[in-house]
């Protein structure tokens, strides 16, 4: 890989699941080694597919990509399994926080690192690692990871696909079912690991304000397609995501959920 070419490149991916339902029709991104990329959208809007196409988990869910390209590190992924990929860095933390609930914290822990098949003091240094970075984890160590909060649940499955010491993470709705306040603890630790170890992260978010201000670069879905792009700020800042996507419009509309609301209403007037 020369040095200006990304991390992770998609062009163009069609995804399709049972042989007839799309689930992106040309989705094309880039996400540059060392940022944080989010990828924003509305309920099946395709962030899903497009992660599960990245990972290489999307068979596993009766879907296949047809079309496109995706390279990462320099070399095309798309016929590489889900496994392979993360022995090379790249790993997806699922929507729902997958955790196994009768394992213990720091068991589930250890069921992230294994695929590395750590030394026993590299294993060490990893859980030491990650307790740094999530000290409620280290509070709960010996709890079953069943009996955790949403959010500690959220940290678990974070620092289980980071124990392996990944170099670039897929992120699936991190803020899902959360409260604001904890919302804000999981960004900030992702931009704590961005800065500090260098691991890039693509995350898809509905929460597009919280996602928007942590993130380097957007890109916006609709419908299995790109429908926008740019620089976080920018985005931010432009009006019609304002209006759309953070529910701050001229109306003095509230969500992207009554907007959506809202203009089909005004459809069917
Ligand atoms: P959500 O936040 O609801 O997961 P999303 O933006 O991640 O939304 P996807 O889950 O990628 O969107 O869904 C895109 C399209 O693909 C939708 O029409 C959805 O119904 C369809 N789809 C997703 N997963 C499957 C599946 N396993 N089988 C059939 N269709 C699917």
């Amino acid at each position: 890989m020369n040095s200006t070419s990304p991390l992770l490149q998609v062009e163009d991916i069609h995804v399709i699941y049972d042989q007839v339902i799309l689930g992106t029709r040309g989705v094309s991104l880039t996400v540059p080694e060392g940022q944080v990329v989010a990828l924003l959208g509305a309920n099946g809007a395709g962030k899903s597919s497009t992660l599960k196409a990245i990972s290489g988990l999307i068979g596993a869910e009766g879907g296949q990509v047809v079309q496109g390209r995706i390279v990462y590190a320099g070399h095309a992924v798309d016929q590489v399994d889900a496994a392979d990929l993360v022995e090379r860095g790249l790993v997806q933390v699922l929507e729902g926080r997958h955790c196994f609930p009768h394992l213990d914290v720091e068991e589930n822990l250890r069921v992230g690192a294994f695929v590395r098949r750590p030394s026993r003091g590299a294993l060490q240094d990893g859980l030491e690692r990650i307790y740094r970075y999530f000290p409620r984890l280290l509070e709960r160590r010996r709890s079953p990871a069943g009996y955790l909060s949403g959010g500690e649940q959220q940290m678990l499955a974070l620092g289980r696909a980071l124990i392996a010491a990944p170099r670039l993470v897929l992120l699936d709705e991190p803020s899902m079912g959360l409260a604001p306040r904890i919302v804000a603890e999981i960004f900030e630790i992702i931009r704590r690991l961005n800065r500090e170890e260098g691991v890039s992260f693509l995350l898809a978010e509905q929460n597009a304000a919280m996602a928007l201000r942590y993130a380097d670069q957007a890109h916006v879905l609709e419908n299995g397609q790109v429908v926008t792009a740019g620089p976080a700020r920018e985005l931010a800042d432009r009006e019609d995501i304002r209006s759309f996507y953070l529910g701050v419009g001229a109306e003095g509309r509230r969500s992207f959920r009554a907007v959506r609301h809202y203009h089909g209403r005004r459809r069917e007037a």
